[in-house]
């Protein structure tokens, strides 16, 4: 056998790097990088990707026979395929993992009867205001000129973003290339989807996490084959299939959702700016309240930014007031909140309340002797959810009777806070003739669609949620939004609280005065003198965050440096300790070795210490540079196959908790 007939593979395994097989003679002519092989691997057969063709085997190597080639060519686009390899790279994460999360759902029966959502009646695009065409002018000629160019486009709620998105990907069509676009949660914004179908028709395809397997297999294959040229989807939609890319687009660029925080730790955000890097076109970031890393970005040229500084129509940002609850009897809507929930209502115009924590209250906490009852298996307190008579573990699930004694001392407990079951409660029961409905996790996928449904229908008054509500969504008839207690986030142990909830508040303050009618906020707090609510009366994004900004250069987080959370977990307290110290001494040994621009923060246990019976450990590797970054995080992965503790690396980790 010639000495070029081997391919270096990729192997849908959890394994680190590629590994070496030779091609049989007959197999060789179509063994071209992407196409999938079946390869035995230890005593399995496995399939995995054709990298390469190599010449050498590794020393010492003696590669063993691809058993089969798959499919007729390669299996994937090859811009996504390259996309691909670069992303397990740039995570230090197993090749084949990531490659798996690219493929259709596997063993997806074919999907019968009739979409849900198929022949929405076409709508005509709107002209645009000047800022909008400014916008969607400097994109379209990336778009043409077919050129890597990031945007970030800032645009205060309600200025038109989605309108832009719709130009540029016409234009993109016309160009004859596809476009991904990335949203934060579809199922809750079914309003953006239908107005994505309005305008590009057929050309769509949906990919989300709601539909069945064969739905999601079915529209991938729509992709694959160019049948469908648009990808509207969450963060997975970032490694959608389409061919011949033309343009990038992350709505809401700021959210959470876009990371994953398990297997393959990534931002989506992130990963959707490298595809367009690899696929030489523009892509667009767009947010009323940007992530810092976005705006540092910008401010150093490397993207460009583009602003919708005012409402559609002239239409004036809502009015913000903050109400101060110090020493106020009823907390949940006090006085001059539940005065303008009565105005509103009494107008036949629509209200939203806002609070951040599901349930009907916090903990159930005992006035003698301040037991609280909390989750055997995770280091949090319990969370009293009436409808189903239950305490209930918000990380894991877990769920017992509420008792009626203290198991401690046997006096009756008490529940500690309010949570948005009983707001709902205390709003049925001040305006009983009011029609309201609850939007938050506990409610089911179609649940939440159709109270959504509903209230866009204005088939329903008033809407208290979580920060579901504060999405993306467009709800003209509403006019007021009340904060129900803006806290709740403000002091976590995490650098990016204070970013998180400003954010939250503002975006949840953005859906108020939509339509013809002017909005107004009305923002309950025992800390009236926050710095962060001055800045949100004045919707002022680009202050707060220039003060965010300050603050995290002078302690030197990101953007001003490059983290990966190592994360340890055991289910022997002891052993997770013992291994994140270990790690630890590693990285401070190698830093001190090469003299790096680095440092170590911990090893601690995590803020949640426990969650699912497991006892959490972590660390912080901080660094000037990414390469810097990679090379402690590749010194610690060669030594963390720790027996039964699990190590993750989370390279640019969102959550610190
Ligand atoms: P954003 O995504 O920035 O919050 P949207 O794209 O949802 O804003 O736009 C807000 C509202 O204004 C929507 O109802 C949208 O249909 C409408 N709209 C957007 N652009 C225009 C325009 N150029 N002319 C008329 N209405 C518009
Ligand atoms: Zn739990």
């Amino acid at each position: 056998m010639a000495s070029s007939d081997l391919a270096r593979v990729a192997v849908l395994a959890p394994v680190r790097g590629l590994f070496t097989y030779a091609l049989p003679p007959a197999l060789a002519p179509g063994a071209v990088t992407g196409r999938r092989v079946i390869v035995p691997f230890g005593a399995r057969r496995l399939t995995g990707f054709i990298v390469d063709r190599a010449s050498e085997p590794p020393a010492g190597v003696t590669p063993r026979e691809v058993a089969e080639l798959l499919d007729d060519g390669p299996f994937l686009p090859d811009a996504l395929f390259r996309f691909l390899l670069w992303t397990a790279d740039y995570y230090v994460h197993p090749p084949g993992e990531v490659l798996r999360a690219a493929l259709p759902p596997a063993g997806a029966r074919r999907p019968h009867g009739r979409r849900e959502d198929e022949p929405v009646p076409a709508s005509p695009s709107k002209t645009l205001t000047t800022e909008q065409a400014a916008a969607a002018a400097a994109i379209g000629a990336a778009v043409e000129a077919r050129r890597f160019q990031p945007f970030l486009l800032h645009g205060v709620t309600g200025s038109g973003k989605t309108e832009v998105y719709l130009h540029a990907i016409e234009r993109t069509l016309a160009t004859g290339r596809g476009a991904v676009v990335l949203v934060p949660e579809i199922g809750l914004t079914p309003q953006l989807v239908r107005r994505f179908r309005e305008r590009i028709g057929e050309q769509i395809a949906v990919l989300h996490s709601g539909t069945s397997r064969g739905e999601r297999a079915r529209e991938w294959q729509r992709l694959r084959r160019g049948d469908a040229r648009v990808a509207i989807g969450v963060r997975t939609a970032v490694f959608a299939p389409v061919d011949s890319l033309g343009l990038v687009v992350v709505d809401e660029e700021h959210d959470p959702s876009f990371k994953q925080e398990e297997r393959l730790c990534y931002h989506a955000r992130d990963m959707a700016v490298a595809r367009a890097k690899l696929a030489a076109c523009p892509v667009v970031l767009g947010s009323a309240t940007p992530s810092l890393e976005s705006l540092a970005n910008a401010a150093a040229g490397r993207y460009l930014r583009l602003d919708l500084p005012r409402r559609v129509g002239d239409r004036p940002l809502p009015a913000v007031e903050i109400l101060d609850l110090r020493g106020v009897d009823r907390p949940i809507l006090h006085e001059p909140l539940l005065l303008a929930l009565g105005e509103t209502l009494a107008r036949g115009e629509q209200a939203i309340l806002f609070l951040n924590r599901r349930g009907h209250s916090g903990s159930l906490c005992c006035p003698a002797c301040g037991h609280v009852e909390k989750c055997v298996q995770c280091s949090v307190s319990l969370t009293q959810h009436l409808a189903r008579r239950r305490l209930v573990c918000h990380y894991c699930g877990a769920s017992r009777p509420i008792p009626e004694r203290c198991p401690v001392c046997g006096a009756e407990p008490v529940p500690v806070g309010a949570g948005t079951e009983k707001v709902e409660e205390e709003v049925a029961r001040l305006f009983p003739a009011a029609r309201v409905a609850r939007l938050d996790g506990d409610l089911t996928r179609t649940a939440l669609a159709r109270t959504l449904r509903a209230f866009h229908d204005r088939r329903l008054d008033v809407l208290v949620g979580t920060q579901i509500v504060a999405k993306g969504h467009d709800f003209p008839g509403v006019t007021l939004v009340g904060v129900v207690l803006a806290d709740t986030g403000l002091n976590l142990p995490d650098f990016r609280a204070s970013e998180r909830s400003f954010q939250v508040l503002l975006q949840v303050a953005g859906r108020a005065g939509r339509g013809e009618r002017s909005g107004r906020v009305l923002v309950q707090t025992y800390h009236p003198d926050h710095p962060a609510l001055v800045h949100l009366i004045r919707h002022d994004y680009a202050s707060f965050a220039a003060g965010e900004m300050n603050r995290r250069k002078a302690i030197g987080w990101p953007p001003f440096s490059r983290l990966c959370a190592v994360r340890v977990d055991a289910k022997n307290p002891g052993a997770a300790e013992r291994a994140a110290r270990q790690l630890s001494r590693l990285a401070e040994d190698r830093i001190r070795q090469t003299g790096a621009r680095a440092s170590v923060l911990g090893p601690s246990l995590a803020p949640l210490e426990r969650i699912k019976g497991r006892t959490r450990w972590h660390l912080l590797l901080r660094a000037r540079s990414y390469a810097t970054l990679r090379d402690l995080t590749l010194t610690l992965q060669q030594a963390a196959d720790l027996g039964p503790v699990r190590v993750v690396f989370d390279v640019d980790p969102l959550s610190m908790m």
